[in-house]
């Protein structure tokens, strides 16, 4: 039902926004606002509006949404990676309101008309080529994403309603999905509601809980690399069709990353300013879940959660590395042999990696032995 404290824009059938828009159905709900499918009475098209709630810290946050749609809008003219274009941003009755491309159904609704059955590597691969090329763009600008997961990521093609349509005629396309069939599976990210830029931020404490990186649970100071982390996470989700680190609350969400990574590294803690939330001076709390699992750390390990091929391992690995300094970059993915399947020679070069200098410690090996090492 419609709560008015919300400060959502009440819906009707057929109503008009502006002279522009009519509104023809719900498309989705989020924290921020309403998105409805519109008929644009301008374009002859029909447009995906996103209604903002009529409460302050919505509408600056929505200001800052416009503002990150505006830059990228100019920085990826060409609509080469798979960011979803703004149309239009106004103000109606008090809401501000932003038009968007029409796109599909997000990744969480397709994993769940799969039956939470996950999605074959070859299809996780070319959605990663293209979120590769989005996290390179938004890195390169400086833009921080701040809330990616399965909602916030897109199929382009609005005429897919369900997975059985996936594909024309198969009685369920999701086994396409599944059986590696990767043409038409364009997506877009969505979202930028939480967004900011790198010299701007707004909020300490960002993301969807399961995506959430450790730097940010911590309390550390973060840069465009903790949607790498949310990325990682993201792909393990899209292979087993499960959240890989599912926290009922921010201490089983640490908890769920130290049983498949072990402790933090000191030098993380040394910064954290939440280490008390956390650890009883060096030991972690080990606190039971809402169904009695204690989650002990380093009783896990990636490969095993997987059984997949060991260079998508690796490459997941690389995205779950602890010290944002030494995660992988948008632009070292895209050379990893997963993506390339060839060795990369540039990969073992740690240039300027986020912004910072060379780390103390690198681990240089490529090879698929490093896929079971979980420190
Ligand atoms: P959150 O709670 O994640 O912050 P939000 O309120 O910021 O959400 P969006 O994520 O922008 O809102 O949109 C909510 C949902 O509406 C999406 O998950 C998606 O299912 C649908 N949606 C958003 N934009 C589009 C679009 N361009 N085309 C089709 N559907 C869309
Ligand atoms: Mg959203
Ligand atoms: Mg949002």
């Amino acid at each position: 039902g419609y709560d008015d404290s919300r400060g959502d824009y009440y819906l009707t059938k057929h109503d008009h926004v502006g002279y522009r828009y009519e509104i023809l159905s719900l498309l989705g709900k989020g924290s921020f606002g309403q998105v409805v499918k519109c008929y644009d009475h301008k374009t002859k098209s029909n447009v995906a509006l996103k209604i903002i709630r009529n409460k302050k810290r919505f509408e600056k946050q929505g200001a800052v949404e416009v503002k990150v749609l505006e830059r990228l809008k100019m920085e990826d003219a060409d609509d080469s990676h798979s960011i979803v274009h703004m149309v239009d941003s106004f103000l109606f009755r008090g809401h501000l309101c932003i038009t968007f491309e029409l796109l599909g159904m997000n990744l969480y609704e397709w994993l769940k008309a799969g039956g939470f059955r996950g999605v074959h590597l070859g299809v996780i691969k070319s959605f990663t080529v293209q979120m590769l090329h989005c996290l390179d763009l938004l890195s390169r600008s400086r833009i921080v994403h701040c809330d990616l997961k399965p909602e916030n990521i897109l199929l382009q093609d609005p005429s897919v309603t369900h997975p059985s349509r996936v594909d024309g005629n198969a009685p369920n396309a999701v086994n396409n999905a599944m059986s590696g069939d990767t043409v038409g599976y364009r997506i877009k990210v969505i979202d930028f509601g939480s967004s900011c830029f790198e010299d701007e931020k707004i909020y300490t404490y960002v993301q969807s809980r399961f995506y959430r990186s450790p730097e940010v649970i911590l309390g550390i100071s973060y840069n465009a690399s903790i949607d790498m982390w949310s990325l990682g996470c993201i792909l393990t989700e899209l292979y087993t069709g499960y959240p890989l680190f599912p926290g009922e609350n921010e201490t089983e969400q640490l908890a769920c990353i130290m049983e498949l990574k072990g402790l933090p590294p000191v030098t993380l803690l040394d910064r954290s300013t939440r280490r008390k939330n956390f650890f009883d001076g060096p030991h972690p709390r080990i606190v039971p879940n809402s169904k009695g699992k204690k989650r002990r750390p380093d009783s896990k390990s990636l490969s095993s959660v997987l059984r997949a091929d060991p260079l998508f391992v690796d490459f997941v690995n690389k995205c779950l590395e602890w010290d944002p300094v030494k995660r992988m970059r948008p632009s070292d993915a895209l050379l990893h042999e997963w993506i390339t399947g060839r060795r990369s020679e540039r990969s073992e070069l740690w240039s300027e990696r986020w912004g910072y200098d060379k780390p103390t410690t690198t681990t240089t090996t490529t090879t698929t032995t490093t896929t079971t090492t979980l420190s």
